[in-house]
């Protein structure tokens, strides 16, 4: 019986003004669980808050970019010169996989499927992380909505939606509040997690928009924050607030 996996938001921060600005950090997301150690969309500031969490890069054995623009992907190469231990140990990481959509592949027990993203940049992906004892949780990242998109996240628990922009302030490439509804309303997942938040959002109220999905879907959602912690198990639990060192601790 393993312990389930950690979802690590240490960074919640999407699109350039939020990171030029750092008004909300754009460091990515963590997972761990058993045999897996993957940082997801490492941005800018992804080193440097790995290490304030407590999170050692020396121990990842994963580092996955959904697509090529600065808020996903500039901490990748200095994290997997971690991940290969400043290429002492290792050469060079044993695996270098090109995602492309409907793909599987496996990390640890984890079965990896890369999900259709339509985006800018045209080679954009989303992941869907499917665990043998827990269920399925999936990311999106940058993507418009599109027919057909929610059939990529049928059946998951626990749904996180890149929702750059507020309802009703649609962005060609991206997801609105509006577009979010209608993906939770199609896939009806256990919870829902709002990041990779844009300045818009942010001002206009992050926690406001969560609340706006649930109320339309019924679906339980939150906005995610910097330095929030999701276990993903039996139950799916939710902590905020920075210090997430006695979850985290375990595997270390
Ligand atoms: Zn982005
Ligand atoms: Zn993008």
């Amino acid at each position: 019986m393993s312990s389930g996996f950690e979802i690590a938001f240490l960074g919640t921060g999407g699109g350039r003004f939020a990171t030029i600005t750092q008004k909300r950090r754009t460091a990515g997301i963590r997972i761990i669980g058993e045999g897996l150690n993957l940082h997801l969309d490492p941005g800018p500031g992804a080193l440097v808050h790995s290490i304030n969490e407590g999170l050692d890069p020396q121990k990842l054995n994963a580092v996955f970019v959904s697509h090529c623009h600065p808020d996903h992907y500039t901490d990748a190469e200095v994290l997997i010169e971690a991940m290969t231990r400043g290429t002492t140990k290792k050469q060079m990481p044993e695996q270098r996989i090109e995602a492309l959509p409907n793909m599987n592949f496996q990390i640890g027990d984890v079965n990896v499927l890369v999900t259709e993203a339509r985006h800018t940049d045209p080679d954009a992906v989303g992941f869907r992380f499917e665990t043998p004892e827990f269920g399925d949780f999936a990311y999106t990242s940058d993507t418009e909505y599109f027919e057909g998109i929610s059939k990529y996240y049928e059946g998951v628990r626990l749904l996180l939606l890149c929702v750059m922009r507020p309802a009703g302030k649609p962005w060609k490439g991206h997801m609105t509040t509006n577009d979010a509804i209608k993906i939770v309303e199609a896939t009806h997942p256990e919870k829902t997690v709002l990041t990779h938040l844009g300045m818009q959002m942010i001002f206009k109220g992050p926690n406001q928009e969560a609340k706006l999905i649930e109320e339309k879907t019924g679906v339980p959602t939150v906005a995610a924050t910097d330095g929030m912690l999701i276990n993903f198990e039996e139950t799916i639990r939710v902590q905020t607030g920075r210090k997430t060192e006695q979850g985290l601790n375990k595997y270390f």
